[in-house]
């Protein structure tokens, strides 16, 4: 079995669609070149369209999900602010620590991992924050936390949602829900292989840029002026070109199929993995109601395994066997559950078929 073969099914990143592919072979352009800054207003303005918002700072930061993440904290961060954060998974977890190293005060508001957080809990954790914080769809355990109503009862906060395995999967809606800062990640359900993190700020949150944010590279004052500079763009770091040909290319792929089909398609694939998987006796993880469709996650049956194969064991014998790779658990749940995503390209009825029947075979392998 080649690489190419493979079904990526982890949590990790997703199948890229072919249009994507295709697009890392067009030549190379200067990140200044006539021809280049209409393609990345074209990705900004397709990514306002994939966050629901008209938010002029809209754009890809160049690095991974996690440097969106630093973005959206150091840029509206001065020490000694108030930071309140929902943390029922891994990722809000490092939400605190990327605030506390800004130098936030933080105020944690823990949820058990595999439920939702409760809006109530934040909205009444600190009575003026600068920012309340939480992951929309949490990658470690397969949860959706709601955005609507903290958005409503915000205040003078500012609403900052982490949408790395939420956008083009599940609905986001930047500015019905009020959010003021927001980032992604190109790997999951956007259907481009990792590298950007596409990032958006209210015009609330732009008033409220701090002016020296502890950090360079980040600085929104200065990236500003190169991806919404118009015609006095300036340089501030080389954009990575082919990777913002790639995820315009995906762009492309998720508004031409329609954002709504996309959840659709997301939804129906979730729910007949959920569905198979019940019916092969295991226990679904997350909280009924807050089950992302595009993350699964599903308690391991230690007293089921084959005899000889521990749970990584099994998940080796997918990857070897079958060319499935599937997740383990984070933290206390390593060992524990397995997480499944259908996301991007992945996301389709044939994927869950043959995942449900290879984990079929091995489950009835004899020792
Ligand atoms: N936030 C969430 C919810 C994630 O799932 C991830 C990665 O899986 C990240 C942040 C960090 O993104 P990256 O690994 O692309 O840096």
């Amino acid at each position: 079995m080649t690489h190419s073969d493979r079904i990526l099914m982890g949590p990790g990143p997703c199948n890229p669609y072919p249009e994507v592919i295709e697009a890392f072979s067009r030549p190379v352009l200067g990140h200044l070149d006539p021809e280049f800054i209409p393609l990345l207003d074209e990705t900004g303005q397709r990514l306002r369209q994939a966050f629901s918002t008209t938010n002029p700072l809209t754009f890809p930061v160049s690095g991974t999900g996690s440097a969106g993440m630093e973005a959206a904290f150091v840029n509206f961060i001065e020490p000694g602010d108030t930071v309140v954060v929902g943390v029922n998974g891994v990722f809000g977890g490092r939400m605190c620590d990327v605030a506390a190293r800004s130098g936030a005060e933080v105020v944690r508001v823990d949820a058990p991992w595999g439920t939702a957080i409760d809006p109530e809990q934040l909205l009444d954790a600190h009575p003026d924050p600068k920012i309340i914080a939480v992951v929309h769809a949490e990658t470690s355990t397969g949860v959706r936390n709601d955005i609507a109503q903290l958005g409503a009862a915000k205040g003078d906060a500012l609403l900052l949602i982490d949408c790395v395995t939420s956008l083009g999967g599940i609905p986001v809606e930047l500015d019905e829900w009020n959010v003021d800062i927001a980032y992604s990640g190109t790997q999951k359900c956007l259907g481009v292989p990792p590298g950007l993190a596409p990032l958006s700020v209210s015009a609330t949150g732009v008033e409220r840029i701090v002016e020296r944010p502890q950090s360079w590279y980040l600085d929104l004052n200065m990236i500003a002026k190169y991806v919404t500079g118009g015609s006095a763009r300036a340089y501030h770091h080389t954009a990575p070109i082919s990777m913002i040909y790639a995820l315009h290319a995906g762009l492309g792929v998720l508004l031409d199929e329609g954002l709504e089909a996309s959840f659709d398609r997301h939804r129906s694939a979730g729910e007949a993995l959920q569905r198979g998987l019940v019916d092969m006796g295991f226990e679904l993880f997350a909280q009924e109601g807050h089950r992302l469709p595009e993350l699964t996650t599903v308690v391991v049956p230690a007293d089921r395994l084959p005899s000889g194969l521990d749970e990584a064991g099994v998940r080796r014998r997918l990857l070897d066997d079958y060319g499935i790779e599937i997740g383990g658990g984070l933290g206390e749940f390593a060992g524990k559950v397995w997480r499944i995503g259908l996301m991007g390209h992945t996301a389709r009825q044939r994927n869950v078929t043959l995942l449900l029947g290879a984990l079929t075979e091995i489950m009835a392998t004899p020792a």
